[in-house]
């Protein structure tokens, strides 16, 4: 059970925001989740990037 906890190394493949490790945006150098990536792509003016 706690083998595939360490596959991926820590902070390399989760969500920076709500530590999810569903659906992570690595673009741009981000590591998001991609509702959060969603919502800071918002703040930052990323628009209609989805
Ligand atoms: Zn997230």
């Amino acid at each position: 059970m706690s083998e595939r906890k360490k596959r991926f190394g820590r902070g390399a493949n989760e969500c920076k925001r709500c530590g999810r490790k569903r659906g992570i945006v690595r673009k741009y150098g981000i590591y998001l989740c991609r509702q959060c990536f969603r919502e800071v792509a918002m703040e930052l003016g990323f628009k209609k990037y989805w």
